[in-house]
């Protein structure tokens, strides 16, 4: 059976972008393989100074991945701390990874185009995800686009690492120390826009997240950018930050009805972005209801983190001691 893994940073409230970028499809995926999905606070501490938020948040993903379909049986969920192997692995991946490749990695090369000065754990994370992947025999890894690259220096580590040692222990099901992961680019899913028309991102202050309460989500949407065509003149919905967001979520019928709309001119954007408004609200009603649900027992989540835990666990020391033996610490 194909194992699948994916994470995502504690790093703030799942947005729409984290929804139809990583959850919705890991969710689709815990019926395809053996899943193992981390909340990745070893990468959040990239960014994150405050503790309480750190951990707040860890346990608000967890939750809202619960909410949103995750199944804690089928799939593994668990807090990347909670499995230090991940950084014992990272540092022994490091020895084998060309400064070069890291310094070709574009979050690195993004923020030397913006003259801001890395800190060393934004440089090395291409490596901590390679041990993410490498330590679970991952062999599907679903990503977006902008995590390819990262997917192929995770390969040409692990083949690296594999050409070393020939006559190490096996993976099991691999042909070598390490299996080396196919990235699975999610396919129909384009960069979800954020209100200001920009990718949608955390640091880009530009986010819906999928469990805001309803006045300030409707706030939100009511202060999507638009230009300032009048009520009467017709509009393009091509390049609508407005018809991209209700396309998520609203039937073909009618998204065809709201671009009919745009185009024959007398409906102002006010009422476009009430009917954006309805349509993401009645979206995410079930999993409102059974988030409120799980929420009810505080230590749910806790509970589902610590079993995930315990099965991230079994397997990564697995695989520790496999790469101990072959690297030469035991
Ligand atoms: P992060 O919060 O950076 O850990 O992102 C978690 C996941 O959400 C990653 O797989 C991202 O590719 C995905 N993601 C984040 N923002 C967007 C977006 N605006 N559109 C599509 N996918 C996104």
């Amino acid at each position: 059976m194909k194992r699948i893994l994916s994470g995502i940073k504690p790093t703030g409230a799942p947005h729409l972008g984290n929804y139809f970028g990583m959850m919705k499809p890991c969710i689709a995926l815990q019926e395809q393989g053996e899943a193992f999905y981390f909340i990745a606070d070893y990468h959040a501490l990239t960014t994150v100074r405050d503790p309480e938020a750190m951990r707040e948040h860890t346990r608000g993903v967890a939750l809202d991945f619960l909410a949103c379909g995750l199944d804690p049986v089928k799939a593994v969920i668990f807090r990347q701390s909670d499995v230090p192997e991940h950084t014992e692995l990272a540092w022994i991946l490091s020895c084998f990874t060309p400064m070069p490749m890291l310094e070709n990695c574009h979050a690195f090369k993004d923020h030397l185009a913006k003259q801001k000065t890395p800190v060393h754990g934004l440089f090395a994370y291409p490596v901590l995800m390679a041990a993410d992947i490498l330590l679970y025999d991952s062999n599907v890894v679903p990503v977006g686009r902008d995590q390819k690259q990262h997917v192929e220096v995770t390969r040409d580590i692990a083949g690296a690492i594999n050409r070393t040692y020939p006559k190490a222990g096996h993976s099991p099901g691999g042909d070598g120390l390490f299996v080396i992961p196919e990235p699975s680019i999610i396919p129909h899913v384009a960069t979800v826009v954020g209100l200001d028309g920009q990718k949608m991102s955390k640091s880009y202050d530009n986010t819906i997240p999928i469990f805001d309460a309803e006045k300030p989500m409707r706030k939100k949407i009511m202060g999507i950018v638009t230009d300032s065509s009048p009520v009467e003149a017709p509009k393009d919905p091509s390049v609508s930050t407005i018809v991209a967001l209700y396309r998520l979520f609203a039937g073909e019928a009618d998204v065809e009805k709201m671009e009919a709309d745009f185009r024959a001119g007398g409906v102002g954007y006010g009422d476009f972005k009430k009917r954006l408004f309805d349509a993401l609200w009645e979206y995410f009603r079930p999993m409102r209801e059974k988030r409120a649900a799980l929420a009810a027992d505080p230590t749910h989540v806790d509970g589902v983190l610590a079993s995930g835990a315990a099965r991230a666990h079994a397997v990564a020391s697995a695989t520790m001691e496999r790469v101990r033996r072959a690297v030469g610490l035991r």
